[in-house]
C-alpha cells in the first residue's frame, strides 16, 4: 500500500504496540523498489512512504515511483520543514515527506544511507534493513537492465562499495536479495518477529 495522506484515515486497524519504522537501504540497482512493492503487497500493516526527488523520471518508470519536483520546489519544502529526512545523492535531492498516518500502520521507507542515519538519530527504535546484491557483477547487470547509461552505471557502482560498507555498520539486519519473493518473505518474517517482541 502506498502512503497517501488523503486516504490515510480510512481503512486502518490499530496496531497493538508502537508502530515500527522500517528503513530499507542498499545500493542503487539492488532491487529495493521491487522488494518494497512485494512487502506492501504481502503485509497490509505497512504504509510505504512516497519520496520526493529532483531527478528526472527514467523512461522505465511510470511516474508513481516518486513525486518528481524541481530543485526550487524541493528547497521550499526543506524551508517549510516538510521532510522527515532528506539527502543529496549523486547530484539530486531525495526526501521523505513527514507522514501523517498516526499509529495505525508501520511505516516503510526505501531510502539511501544518509537518510537512514537521520532516521536513526531521531528514532533509535527504527529498524534498518540492508539489502545486498548476490555479487558486484549481478549489481552491474541489474543497473544496466533498468536503462541507466554507462556513465551512470559506473558512478552508481563506485558509490555502491561505500554504501555497502556504511550500510553494514548501520543496519540491524542484512538480507541478500537473490530472489524477490524469498527476500520479501525473509523481511516479512523479521517484521513479524519484531512485532511479537515489541508487543
Ligand atoms: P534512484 O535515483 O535510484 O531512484 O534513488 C537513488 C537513491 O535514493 C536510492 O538509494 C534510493 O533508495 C534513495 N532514496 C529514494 N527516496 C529517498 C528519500 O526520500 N530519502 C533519501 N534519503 N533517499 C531516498
Amino acid at each position: 500500500m502506498v502512503w497517501d495522506p488523503a486516504s490515510a484515515s480510512s481503512c486502518l486497524t490499530p496496531l497493538s504496540a508502537k508502530p515500527l519504522v522500517v528503513v530499507i537501504i542498499g545500493p542503487g540497482g539492488v532491487g529495493k523498489g521491487t522488494v518494497v512493492r512485494d512487502l506492501v503487497a504481502r503485509d497490509a500493516k505497512l504504509w510505504l512512504s512516497r519520496s520526493w526527488t529532483t531527478r528526472a523520471k527514467r523512461p522505465s518508470e511510470t511516474g508513481d515511483e516518486y513525486v518528481f519536483v524541481s530543485t526550487e520546489t524541493f528547497r521550499d519544502a526543506i524551508a517549510a520543514d516538510a521532510f522527515l529526512e532528506w539527502a543529496e545523492f549523486l547530484g539530486y535531492l531525495y526526501g521523505t515527506p513527514r507522514p501523517t498516518i498516526g499509529d495505525t500502520h508501520d511505516l516503510l521507507l526505501e531510502i539511501e544511507i544518509q537518510g537512514a542515519q537521520q532516521i536513526r538519530e531521531h528514532d533509535p527504535d527504527a529498524v534498518i534493513i540492508l539489502l545486498t546484491p548476490p555479487s558486484r557483477e549481478e549489481l552491474e547487470e541489474r543497473l544496466r537492465r533498468r536503462g541507466d547509461d554507462d556513465v551512470h552505471v559506473q558512478r552508481r557502482l563506485r558509490s555502491s562499495d561505500l554504501e555497502l560498507e556504511m550500510g553494514r555498520a548501520l543496519a540491524d539486519f542484512v538480507v541478500v536479495n537473490e530472489d524477490v519473493a524469498q527476500t520479501g518473505a525473509e523481511i516479512a518474517s523479521i517484521l513479524e518477529g519484531l512485532r511479537q517482541s515489541r508487543r
